[in-house]
């Protein structure tokens, strides 16, 4: 099964390369390497409902007669015939096939393959596939040079090699209980089906395998394996808390909050262990606000993590604003503050004097102590390698726990990816707010668009210029210097604009944040840096230069830097693509808000793999589970897993042996990454 592919008959130098490209190495791959689709002979359909189905398809033509046939260069000749499935009558051309052409001229009932299209003369096809025989035929994503019926071909070859060689990957308690059929029949009918539903079966042991398989890995190695609690949580104090809001929760946060008030409320043994998921704004700090009360109230200490000293200052603010007049302390562990302030701080949470500790990383610092931890809160946690976390955790005795993302991720995908995480989501966005009215502009009109960000900043208001390199490269996309320099001294002369860049030292870029934050900055020029978390709420217009080198959910996210006031806010995409999957995802972007739509839409242009804009979290190795529709396998497949991994993080048993080592070789590559 491992051996070079080289060494399949048929197999040369060019189509090696070409199989090379798609991934494919071994004998093994080739197994692996799916159909794209399948044309299915199986049941022809009459010419109109193959021309309503808008899909290729197979009908039955029963009489024809042939009306033109020029030769001209044999055996290159072209034909036109009429047929009839009994009903209807079509036109057939024909280029180039001279069998094809003898077999209709033999007057031989055949089966045609293809797309039915239809004018004011009748129904027409193109250029149709014709046989004999009824099956079902796999076809393969091709090349120029390697087409899908060679790829069938190879794939042949390696299934027989395979014969009785096929190791069985799922043991059979598993398969039994998901009704999940056995490995060699999945793989002959995935290339080689005899039925659709035989495809389906095939299909469904497959993905669930591929889920199932990065389900466990992920548990593993983001340690989200749920764990036994002894936190006394016996209390509720939300409606204490909610009388300190100056507003009243949108009903996403309050359910939200009542889902994990349900979760660390005493008696349940296992730790919380949530998700929150949220849209920029949606209200995320408030829900970590309540949590923390409730927690403090029953008389624990909270730690919340974010990844930046911005942030936490942020979320410092916030806490202290809701949480004024209460006899609660909260701290600010930043990593600017003198040694001998830091002292005095690390020794009040270690006697449980501050109750709220906010900070970045520097929370995990080995000194650290904590009185009686209950609950650790990280946000934006992507941004966070997964020891980090962990580290903070263990500062208590199994503390409860909630990780805040601003990236919505479709449930499915987030099922796979937090593997045994509860999930809660705010689909809601506070009341007021106006949606970003979103345009895309070709460059020539960046003139316009400056202009237009003028007269926004003229008035008092601030924007944002995104531009996504640092250094000059590519083609037309600019470096940031250089852009600096055209920003500064041609476009916005006499403006205050300043540019940030990850290439700065993160002193450089907080003052430069700070700036603006306070509005002594009118216009921030900015690579993605930005993209977590800020909340400058006098921004009102964002310009994102190159748009097409972002991705659906990164461009959303960067949306998200505006309309977080009362004004009327506005996003303008800069870019000259002419690619059709580009554009489709401008018109998502102009047409709505809902960033749970557009992830939606981000997963089904783009498969999982490249939804986070990067290919770090390995998500490009789910094959079949590409657009994951099928939230049943992945339940199911989550199930397989927490039964599985109930004992702890060691895989039992010898009829797990090949899960064992297919998750070791996961957890190998996704370690050497970093971690989302
Ligand atoms: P997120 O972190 O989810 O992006 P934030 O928690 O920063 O969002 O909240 C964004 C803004 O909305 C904050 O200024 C906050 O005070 C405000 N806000 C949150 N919840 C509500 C609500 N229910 N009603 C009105 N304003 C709210
Ligand atoms: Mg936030």
């Amino acid at each position: 099964m491992d051996a070079d592919i080289l060494r399949l008959k048929g197999v040369g130098p060019k189509s090696l390369v070409e199989l090379n490209k798609m991934g494919v190495y071994t004998v093994k791959d080739i197994i692996h390497f799916y159909p794209r689709t399948y044309e299915n002979w199986l049941n022809p359909k009459t010419i109109e409902e193959v021309y309503r189905s808008g899909m290729p398809g197979c009908i039955r033509i029963k009489k024809f007669s042939v009306t033109k046939v020029s030769q001209w260069n044999y055996p290159k000749m072209f034909a036109k015939l009429i047929g009839s499935d009994g009903e209807s009558d079509i036109d057939i051309l024909i280029f180039n096939n001279f069998h094809m052409i003898q077999k209709f001229i033999k007057g031989e009932n055949a089966l045609i393959f293809g797309s039915v299209e239809k004018n004011l003369l009748g129904y027409k096809i193109v250029g149709p596939k014709i046989s004999q025989k009824q099956v079902i035929n796999p076809i393969y994503h091709q090349t120029k040079i390697l087409s899908s019926k060679r790829i069938e071909g190879f794939v042949k070859l390696a299934l027989e090699l395979s014969q009785g060689n096929l190791e069985e990957t799922l043991p059979e308690s598993i398969r039994k209980k998901y009704s999940l059929c056995t490995l060699e029949f999945a793989i002959k009918n995935i290339h080689f089906p005899s039925s659709m539903q035989d495809i389906e079966i095939a299909k469904r042991r497959l993905i669930f395998e591929e889920i199932f398989i990065w389900q466990i890995s992920m548990a593993l190695i983001k340690n989200y394996v749920k764990h036994e609690t002894d936190i006394k949580i016996l209390n509720d104090y939300l409606d204490e808390f909610l009388f300190l809001l100056p507003f009243i929760p949108t009903n996403a946060q309050l359910r939200a909050i009542k889902e994990c008030t349900k979760d660390m409320i005493y008696g349940n043994k296992l730790a919380m262990s949530r998700l929150l998921q949220g849209d920029v704004g949606s209200g995320k700090t408030v829900v970590a606000a309540a949590l923390a009360y409730n927690i403090v109230r029953n008389g624990y200490q909270v730690a919340v993590m974010v990844p930046t000293e911005l942030l936490s200052v942020q979320h410092y603010n916030t806490f202290s604003k809701i949480l004024d007049g209460v006899q609660i302390n909260i701290g600010l562990l930043s990593g600017k503050i003198k040694s001998s302030e830091r002292k005095v701080l690390e020794d009040e949470i270690k006697t449980g004097k501050i109750d709220i500790i906010i900070g970045t990383h520097a929370l995990i610092s080995e000194r650290l102590e904590f009185a009686n931890l209950g609950l650790v809160i990280t946000d934006e946690q992507h941004r966070f390698g997964v020891k980090q976390r962990t580290k903070l955790v263990e500062k208590g005795k199994n503390p409860h726990m909630m990780i805040m993302s601003a990236t919505p991720i479709p449930r499915t995908l987030s099922m796979i990816m937090y593997g045994d995480l509860d999930i809660s989501i705010l689909d809601e966005l506070p009341p007021g707010r106006e949606i970003v009215k979103t345009f895309c502009v070709h460059s020539n009109k960046r003139e316009r668009a400056f202009n237009f960000l003028k007269k926004i900043v003229d008035s008092g208001g601030q924007g944002y210029i995104i531009c996504p390199c640092i250094e000059a490269s590519e083609g037309n996309i600019a470096s940031v210097n250089d852009y600096k320099a055209k920003i500064l001294n041609k476009d916005f002369i006499g403006y205050n604009a300043e540019v940030l860049h990850g290439q700065m030292s993160t002193q450089e870029r907080d003052n430069i944040m700070q700036k603006f934050i306070e509005g002594d900055l009118q216009i921030l020029v900015s690579t993605t840096v930005i993209e977590v978390g800020v909340d400058v709420p006098n921004a009102s217009i964002i310009i994102i230069e190159n748009a097409e080198r972002f991705g659906l959910s990164q461009l959303h996210q960067l949306r998200g830097r505006v309309g977080r006031g009362e004004k009327k806010s506005y996003c303008i995409l800069i870019s000259d693509t002419q690619s059709e999957e580009t554009i489709r995802r401008f018109k998502a972007m102009c047409s709505t808000n809902d960033g749970f739509y557009l992830a939606n839409e981000d997963l089904n242009i783009r498969g999982p793999g490249e939804i986070f804009g990067d290919k770090q979290h390995g998500l490009t190795e789910l094959k079949l589970a590409k657009t994951l529709r099928d939230m049943d396998i992945v339940k199911d497949s989550k199930d397989a897993v927490r039964e599985i991994l109930s004992n702890g993080y060691d895989i039992p048993g010898d009829e797990l042996k090949c899960i064992r080592n297919k998750v070791k070789k996961v957890v190998n590559s996704m370690e050497k990454r970093i971690v989302m």
